[in-house]
């Protein structure tokens, strides 16, 4: 199945069966906001709990926190969103579409890489097993000229996002003679500025009303609380503050369904430690973060780090973790060493004092973060999109089944009276009164067992179990499996040993280790 519609096929995937809705549907939705349906917020939920395990109850040194959206308007000031949170945007006169400079530059980079690619896909073809490709890479006039226009591009690029020179972001896009998709044309506007922060006012007079932003990054409610967490959590350095919650960014393309939204939720980490120990901390969050990724076991080839070349002014190291989505490698996380700029700035802003003092150095500093943040929507699409699979039976019908992790998966256990009479509906409900203090069970009688299993493949449910009249004699029922379809007698009072241990959040993170 082509990639492209392997994307759309998991977007109406998402609709149908429960998992995210368009926000105000019956409106004719909401531009880039969306809701988790029945089933999508099980399995956000279950990914949250995966993450916040992970950190706090796996790591001695590292507590959660929950901080208001609402903010002091100050601290945006403080922490450069308000002069700084722009993306350059620039139209296309003639679609009247508008589009992010730098994404439009970065897909024309991408675009010689692409081109590199074939080439080499070609020559494969044509040699054949002779084919040497490391040979043909450093040796082909095309492939080298290719990579010496991108690697020309990259660095006329880079510079100008360093100097945020708009009119030269502007220059590169007509010289690389970048056409809008929509109109096909280039005829472009100047490329300006745009803040990504909501704003909003808080107060009942319109004198008194001060204006204050939708945070659009769950960060600085850590930096503002470090002082009240350090003080009553008595936490020594190193230590780490974790927090889920909501962020708004008012994206100026809002595309690819839950990848970029204009209302999201981050779970961020923020990890405070001594001066000078930064660059080892970054190296050893990046390798604990990649593993938490590939503990869900989607193959290793589906992750890459991409360092930043182009660091924010405060960060002395950054990398972000990406994911081979449908449309290609894109970031989920990103971990950043972000020095004490933030701490030093709300120092300044605040007036407040917010230095550790170090008994081992007997001396007082601010403290360097690293910070791991991740999107709780975006972790979800690239689960979602890895799970999603048609696969061809053996009767030459296709099954339609999400391979999801079991711990993540929304249902762990549908229970099915073969049929709707002779007690069978009782006793599956007892097998479901049972367990369901345990992990999320569903009760199906309608329709034939092939149709519910059906069901449940396509909801990612890893245990079906079946009642029949031989359950009522001797106290067994058929538990059938997601992936290999197979089906076991087993006792109904083994159910629990059979599935708690698989479906439950401790067995990833018992992987971990
Ligand atoms: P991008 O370059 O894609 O805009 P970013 O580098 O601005 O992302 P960060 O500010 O580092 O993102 O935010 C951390 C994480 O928050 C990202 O890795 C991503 O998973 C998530 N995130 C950021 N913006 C959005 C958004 N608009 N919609 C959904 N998730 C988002």
């Amino acid at each position: 199945m082509a990639q492209e519609d392997v994307f759309k096929k998991v977007v109406s995937h998402c609709k149908e069966y429960g998992f995210v809705f368009p926000s105000s549907d019956i409106y004719d939705g909401l531009g880039a906001v969306y809701d988790y349906g029945q089933n999508g917020v099980e399995m956000k939920n279950n990914i949250k709990q995966y993450w916040w395990q992970s950190m706090v109850l796996m790591h001695e040194n590292i507590v959660g926190i929950d901080s208001a959206i609402f903010m002091h308007p100050t601290i945006w000031k403080a922490s450069g969103h308000v002069d700084a949170f722009n993306d350059p945007l620039i139209d296309n006169r003639d679609s009247k579409k508008r589009y992010r400079a730098d994404v439009l530059i970065e897909e024309q980079i991408a675009k010689y890489e692409e081109k590199v690619e074939k080439e080499v896909a070609k020559a494969r073809k044509r040699f054949g097993d002779a084919f040497d490709e490391q040979k043909y890479r450093e040796t082909s006039p095309k492939v080298a000229e290719d990579l010496a226009k991108r690697d020309a591009l990259h660095e006329r690029y880079s510079k100008a996002m360093n100097a945020m020179d708009l009119d030269e972001l502007r220059q590169i896009i007509l010289d690389e003679e970048i056409v809008c998709p929509i109109s096909g044309t280039r005829n472009w506007t100047e490329v300006r500025q745009f803040n990504l922060m909501f704003k909003t006012e808080m107060g009942s007079t319109a004198d008194g009303a001060s204006t204050i932003y939708l945070r659009p990054e769950t960060a600085q409610g850590i930096f503002v609380n470090y002082l009240n967490v350090q003080k009553t959590g008595r936490m020594k350095i190193p230590f780490g503050i974790a927090q889920i919650g909501k962020a708004f960014r008012n994206e100026i393309v809002a595309r690819q369904f839950i990848f970029r939204m204009r209302e999201f939720e981050q779970m961020e980490m923020q990890f405070f430690i001594k001066p000078g120990t930064e660059l080892d901390w970054f190296q050893t969050w990046k390798k604990t973060r990649m593993a938490w990724h590939q503990n869900l076991g989607f193959g290793a080839e589906n992750y890459r780090f991409h360092d930043h070349e182009k660091l924010a002014h405060y960060a002395n190291a950054a990398t972000d973790i990406e994911f081979k989505m449908p449309f290609g490698f894109k970031e989920v996380e990103g971990i950043h060493s972000r020095t004490n700029f933030d701490l030093s700035q709300h120092e300044k802003y605040s007036g407040k004092s917010i230095k550790y003092f170090d008994p081992e150095l007997n001396e007082s500093y601010t403290p360097y973060v690293i910070e791991t943040s991740i999107g709780v929507d975006r972790m979800f699409l690239s689960v979602m999109c890895h799970s999603y699979q048609e696969e061809q039976l053996e009767n030459g019908e296709t099954r339609v089944v999400l391979k999801l992790p079991a711990a993540i998966a929304p249902v762990k256990l549908a229970v099915m009276p073969l049929t709707k009479k002779d007690g069978l509906p009782e006793k599956a409900r007892e097998i479901i009164d049972e367990l369901k203090f345990h992990f999320n069970c569903q009760y199906d009688e309608k329709d034939s067992i092939g149709k519910r299993y059906r069901r449940q493949d396509a909801i990612g449910t890893p245990y079906c179990v079946t009642v029949d009249h031989q359950s009522l004699e001797d106290n067994t029922v058929t538990i059938r499996f997601r992936d290999t379809m197979e089906q076991e007698r087993v006792n109904i009072s083994g159910l629990l040993g059979i599935i708690e241990d698989k479906v439950s959040i401790t067995s990833l993170l018992k992987k971990l280790k």
